[in-house]
């Protein structure tokens, strides 16, 4: 989506990296707002693979390091922040928010004052699409000398005050801005205006700042930079991230194991009694292993013998799963996500039909994809070839994985 307003002045460029350096971000997460509907509170809801806070995190890093990066949760929330932030290196270790919105930025406010930033941002997790020329305006401002900065929007709609059913009154709209977050101050300000504003039920910062006297500025705002709300926000800005995920890649993978004595196989992450067993370094999951093919296929990154050699006896033993969670690791570091996975299976028995559903999701686990995105067949081979003799096991697997566009991509 296109900046609404740019005013980048490149020979400041260090100066404002001065600023990013002396400032501290608090990220106010804490709220259970679930208007959005499926349960959760909104910032852990996946957008597009993944949570709206980590993508909030993933934006504010564009400009601040991840040790500058303090969110402020709900207690009973810590293990979902835990798995949203997971291989975020360095991220601030989260503060225990309040009962209420602003209880929570002042006891966030407590928890850096002995090692206070000269300036902090307060900016709500739920609003993902922050920008960096948004960062830079609101820099610039405090780098000017303002007591506080908000990112406003001209209003649209004609705004009216009521008193139950009667209009009371218009506002001149020309004197309306609706205000986004991140808002920006000098720390010490911020700090002491919460702790004499403690209890007053203020809706945001700038207006904590503006109880104790200030004159907060306003700079322009972002109308991309939207806080996910309703289901119909969650459903826009999936499609908006969707549509940037437009390299999409298929890849294949094919595997085989032949029989050995056992009294099970391994197949797609199930364990399956059998009269015989597979034989092969690892586990021998040879529905795992076409998988992992298929993902590092799509991404033309080599194969599973490349990563994990047969020859390096670390992967002795091992279990597959960790060689199908390496290749997945690898789609979400390229910002990817998996779109399909296919496996077919090639035998003469075991009978996968019994074991379809329960391999279906353990691959849903392993992938972090949903179920009905993936698919599990199998098929005979009328007892011709190798497979029809009963001498192993073949698999086939596909992968559909979408990623940005981009630079070598
Ligand atoms: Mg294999």
């Amino acid at each position: 989506m296109p900046e609404t307003h740019t005013n980048d002045q490149p020979e400041d460029l260090n100066g404002l990296a001065r600023a990013f350096a002396q400032s501290a971000v608090l990220v106010v997460a804490a709220g259970r707002g679930s208007r959005a509907g499926a349960g959760l509170p909104k910032q852990y809801r996946p957008l597009a693979g993944r949570t709206v806070l980590r993508r909030t995190l993933e934006a504010l890093m564009e400009r601040f390091d991840a040790a500058h990066i303090h969110c402020v949760i709900h207690p009973d929330d810590r293990s979902l922040f835990d798995a949203s932030v997971a291989g975020l290196a360095n991220l601030a270790p989260p503060i225990i928010g309040g009962s209420s919105r602003q209880e929570s930025v002042r006891l966030g406010l407590e928890a850096l004052a002995n090692d206070a930033p000269s300036y902090i941002f307060v900016h709500d997790g739920a609003r993902p699409f922050v920008s960096a020329a948004l960062m830079n305006r609101l820099a610039r401002a405090l780098l000017e000398g303002a007591a506080g900065v908000v990112p406003g929007l001209a209003v649209t709609d004609t705004i009216k005050t009521v008193d139950g059913a009667a209009v009371t009154g218009n506002p001149d709209r020309d004197q309306l801005r609706a205000v986004q977050t991140p808002q920006a101050f000098p720390f010490a300000a911020l700090l002491d205006a919460h702790r004499a504003q403690a209890g007053a039920e203020l809706t945001d910062d700038a207006a904590v700042l503006a109880a104790e006297g200030a004159i907060v500025h306003w700079g322009e705002g972002d109308a991309a930079n939207i806080k996910l709300t309703h289901a119909e926000d969650f459903t826009a800005a999936e499609r908006r991230l969707m549509g940037d995920l437009s390299d999409i890649r298929v890849g294949q993978g094919y595997d085989v194991h032949r029989f050995e004595a056992g009294d099970h196989v391994w197949l797609g992450g199930v364990r399956i009694a059998h009269d015989r067993g597979l034989k092969g370094h690892s586990d021998a999951d040879v529905g795992l292993h076409a998988l992992t093919d298929a993902l590092l296929a799509a991404l033309a990154d080599g194969d599973i013998g490349a990563h994990f050699p047969p020859t390096d006896k670390r992967w002795r033993g091992e279990p597959s799963e960790t060689f199908i969670r390496f290749a997945v690791k690898r789609v979400s570091e390229r910002g990817g996500m998996i779109a399909h996975l296919g496996l077919l299976l090639i035998c003469e028995a075991p009978k996968i039909g019994p074991h379809r559903d329960a391999m279906k999701t353990r691959i849903a686990e392993l992938t972090n994809v949903p179920v009905d995105r993936i698919s599990v067949q199998a098929t005979t081979t009328e007892k011709l070839g190798f497979a029809g003799r009963g001498e192993g096991i073949a698999a086939q697997a596909s992968a559909t994985v979408r990623l940005p566009q981009g630079p070598g991509a």
